[in-house]
C-alpha cells in the first residue's frame, strides 16, 4: 500500500469510527466556530503533534508548526510572518489564555543551526529562519561542560525555548496581555525516546517533568 492509500484509509477509518462516534461535538465545532484556550507553537517534525502527546481532541489546540518551533521577534519588514500572523490570530481573535512553545529532542533544525549553513542553495530558506536562535546557538557552544554534539543540540533546543519565548513578549499585543494576567506563556519540551514531557520553571530556570 502506497503512503497516500494509507492515509486514504486511515481516513476512513476516522470517518467510519473517532468521526461518528463524536459527530455531535464535530457539528458543535462546525456550528458555534473554534473556542480553544491554548495554543501551541510546534516543531514540522512529524515525530512531534501536539495533540497526540497531550491526548487533546478537536478544538482543544490551536497549532501553529514551524521549523523548530521558533518564535521571530515582531518586525514591521517583509508581508508574508506565517507565524506572526497565526499567533495574533490566536491571541486577538480566539483570545487564547496560554501560548505554548513546544520544543523537543533530536530537532533536525537546531541540529542544521548547530552544524553551521551549509553552500547548498536548498538550505537557504533553513538558515535564514534558524538564525532566530543562532544566540542558543553560541550559548550551548560556549558551555565547557558539554563535550559532544548531542550534548550541544539539547541544550541549544532548550535555549533556543527561552529565545522564543522572550520574542513571544516583542509583540505588543501579547506583552499587554500578559500585564493583563490574561495570557500566560508556557516553554515545554518534549522527547520521543524517554516520552518525557519537561516544563520551564520560570523561577529557577530549569526544566522539571510534567509526568
Ligand atoms: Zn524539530
Amino acid at each position: 500500500m502506497s503512503a497516500i492509500e494509507q492515509l486514504i484509509a486511515g481516513y476512513r477509518r476516522f470517518r467510519g469510527g473517532y468521526y461518528e462516534v463524536n459527530r455531535e461535538r464535530m457539528i458543535d465545532l462546525a456550528r458555534y466556530g473554534q473556542f480553544p484556550q491554548v495554543a501551541v507553537i510546534a516543531c514540522c517534525d512529524s515525530r512531534v503533534d501536539p495533540a497526540v502527546i497531550t491526548d487533546s481532541t478537536p478544538g482543544d489546540l490551536f497549532v501553529v508548526r514551524n521549523v523548530a518551533n521558533l518564535v521571530p521577534p515582531c518586525e514591521g519588514e517583509g508581508i508574508w510572518h506565517g507565524t506572526s500572523a497565526a499567533l495574533q490570530f490566536a491571541v486577538c481573535g480566539l483570545k487564547v489564555e496560554h501560548l505554548i512553545v513546544l520544543g523537543h529532542a533530536r530537532c533536525g533544525g537546531i541540529r542544521s543551526l548547530l552544524e553551521g549553513p551549509g553552500d547548498r542553495e536548498d538550505d537557504k530558506f533553513i538558515t535564514d529562519w534558524m538564525s532566530i536562535a543562532e544566540d542558543a546557538r553560541k550559548r550551548a557552544l560556549d558551555r565547557a561542560d558539554l563535550s559532544t554534539l548531542e550534548e550541544q543540540a539539547h541544550a541549544c533546543e532548550l535555549e533556543a525555548i527561552g529565545i522564543s519565548l522572550a520574542n513571544l513578549e516583542t509583540f505588543p499585543w501579547i506583552r499587554e496581555r500578559i500585564e493583563q494576567n490574561s495570557l500566560h506563556l508556557h516553554g515545554w519540551y518534549y522527547d520521543m525516546m524517554s516520552g518525557d514531557l519537561l516544563q520551564l520553571d520560570s523561577s529557577s530556570g530549569k526544566f522539571v517533568s510534567l509526568y
